[in-house]
This record gives structure tokens, sequence and C-alpha cells, in this order.
């Protein structure tokens, strides 16, 4: 038999969204559950210096981070099922959540705070060699490449970000985006733009990745041209932007057209009592700060629906 718990408020997720949220409403006496995410955490727990979270003028380790939240969450009474939501019923009053078999939670109200996770280029090569040279993580894989030849797949922040990351093991990162222009802040471009070990190829994508057993190279692909060139490298890492989590809510939540969660009135979803917070319906921002303020919010709004329905533990604090 699954437990069961009831809660006034279920929060999915445990990014800074998740947490922000929690704290929020722990504080607020509203009792809150998370489920958590497997694994937990969000993205945070896949980036290494974290610069720009105000308060830490010497930068923080993203894990660490993460843990900060969890723990200044859990002091104010919230409590965590650190598992996957599979499903959410809501059909009827309190909304049902289920995570796997071995959980089920009922909740007046809903913070939906899934994220989203990391997108692949889509080949079949790329797929059979993921975990054999193919990456996404380069916080998690930069540490097996050490003195080898790579290829960065991006153009944007987080593909300056890691390539930086990587050369701290690899001999060379070379970094392929399909565009003439890198999307990266200034910053960012110019850090990687003046490492050494930092090689571009512009207007050119992965048509293929070689190797049997493990990576031993990449086939690519000039797009205005079509001419291919292969480049020996041991290792291929993806940095193209995220997909939001947002599967289990299909049907049910009103999504946009590259599948995150529609909101009206701040946080509000189409589900009277389901609220969404941080990268999973903010695909502009998209920064661990925004996702706390978002996570904040959210719980600002969920405390005032349940008051104006009479189920919050208090009236609502004021907003100021
Ligand atoms: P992003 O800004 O959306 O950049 C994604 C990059 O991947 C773009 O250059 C895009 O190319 C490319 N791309 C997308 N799909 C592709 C495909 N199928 N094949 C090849 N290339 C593809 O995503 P991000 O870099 O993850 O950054 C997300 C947000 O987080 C941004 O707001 C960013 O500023 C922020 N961020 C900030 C920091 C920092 O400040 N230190 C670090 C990381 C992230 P196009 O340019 O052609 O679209």
């Amino acid at each position: 038999m699954p437990s069961e718990v009831s809660t006034p408020v279920a929060i999915v997720g445990s990014g800074p969204a998740g947490l922000t949220a929690a704290l929020y409403c722990a504080r607020a006496e509203l009792r809150p559950v998370v489920i958590s995410g497997v694994p937990a955490g969000g993205q945070l727990m896949i980036t290494t210096e974290v610069e720009n979270f105000p308060g830490f003028p010497d930068g923080i380790q993203g894990p660490e981070l993460v843990d900060r939240m969890r723990r200044q969450a859990a002091r104010f009474g919230t409590r965590f099922i650190d598992a996957q939501l599979t499903r959410l019923d809501a059909r009827g009053r309190p909304f049902l959540l289920e995570a796997g078999p071995d959980h089920r939670l009922r909740a007046d109200a809903v913070i939906v705070a899934t994220g989203a996770n990391a997108r692949w280029l889509g080949l079949p090569s790329e797929e059979r060699l993921r975990g054999h040279g193919v990456s996404a993580c380069a916080t998690c894989d930069g540490f097996f490449f050490k003195g080898k030849e790579l290829v960065l797949v991006g153009g944007g922040d987080s593909a300056m970000e890691e390539a930086l990351f990587l050369t701290n093991f690899a001999s060379r990162v070379t970094v392929v985006h399909r565009r003439r222009e890198l999307r990266a802040s200034r910053i960012m471009q110019e850090r990687a733009r003046s490492n050494p070990k930092i090689a571009f190829r512009f207007e050119e994508e992965v048509a293929e990745v070689l190797g049997e057993q493990s990576v031993e190279g990449v086939r690519l692909r000039h797009l205005a041209t079509g001419a291919e060139t292969t480049l020996q490298v041991q290792g291929l890492f993806v940095a193209i932007g995220h997909v939001p989590a947002t599967e289990v809510f299909r049907g049910l939540l009103d999504l946009d057209e590259k599948g995150y969660l529609r909101t009206r009135e701040q946080t509000r979803t189409n589900v009277e009592g389901i609220f969404a917070a941080g990268d999973v319906h903010d695909h502009r921002y998209r920064q661990a700060i925004t996702a706390a303020g978002l996570g904040c919010m959210a719980a600002l709004d969920v405390e005032r629906y349940l008051a104006e329905r009479g189920t919050a533990a208090h009236p609502p604090t004021p907003h100021a």
C-alpha cells in the first residue's frame, strides 16, 4: 500500500523555485510537502561556480546553494518525498498526486516547479554513445577527459561556461555553433575567446558522432556549403538549451508550443489551485535568482488562494 499524506500545498520540484516556494509556504504554516524529483535539486546540481546569486560575494557551488535552500525550507517544517511525480489528478478536490507506486499525496493547492532538462541533438549516434564520451554535463563528466580533445556544441552562455570549465581538463575544446554569431553574453564570449585552449567553428553542425565503443571523432557539416569534415576528438559535449519538464502535465495544464507551462495573472495556470514557478514556465530569464523569485510569488499566490477558500492556516501575509 502506498503511504498517503495530506497537505495544504504540494510543491513539485526542488530547484530554487520549488525550495523558495517551500520556504515561504512553511513560514506561512502551510506545512508544504515537496515531491523533489529524481535527481533532486534541478540544474544547479550540475553547475559549478554560481557567481551571480546575490549574497555570495565569493560565489558558491551550485549543489551547496541547493543544499542550503533545502535545509532552510526544512527548518520551518517542509517535508520531502524524494521521488518523481508520476500523476496529478485534478478531477476532484483536494488534488491527488502520485509519485511512483509508493507515495500518494492529497493537496488543496499545487505549485509546479519542475524546471527544464538538457536538450540533445537528436542523432542516433549521439544517443548510442551517451555516457561513452557523449555528455550534456561538463561539471559531471569533464573530469574523465584529462588531456583529451573535445567538441562542444552550442553558442549560448551555457556553452561558453561549459567550454571554459572543460579547459580545466581537456587539451583542446572546439566550440561548434550553427550560426555566425554567438548568442552568449559579451563577458562570457570574451572569456571563451581569450582562452587559448578554445577554438571555434561557425555555421557548422554535428552530422554524426563517430566511434563504436566510445567517441573517436565527429563528422561536421557546413550549413552553407554542405562540405563535411572530420574532427578527431574523444568527447562530445552538448549545451544547446533545455526542454521543460512538463510531460506529466500534458492534457491537464496549458502548454505553449515549446512545452512550457502557460501562466496567467502571474503564477496561476489554467487549473484553479495549480500554480507554476521557475524555468517550467519562464523561458526568458532562466536564472537561479529569477526562479527563486517566482517560487516566492507562487507561494504568496497560493497563500492568498487558500485563505480565500478558507483552507489556509492563517490569513495571508501582506504582499509588501
Ligand atoms: P540558450 O541561450 O537558449 O542557447 C542555446 C544555444 O544552443 C544557442 O546558441 C542555439 O543556437 C543552440 N542550439 C539550440 N538548438 C540547437 C540544435 N538543435 N543544434 C545546434 N545548436 C542548437 O541556452 P543556454 O546557453 O542554456 O542559456 C539559457 C539561459 O541561461 C540564458 O538566458 C543564459 O543567459 C542563462 N545562462 C547564464 C549563465 C551565466 O550568466 N553565467 C550561464 C548559463 C546560462 P542559436 O543561437 O542559433 O539559436
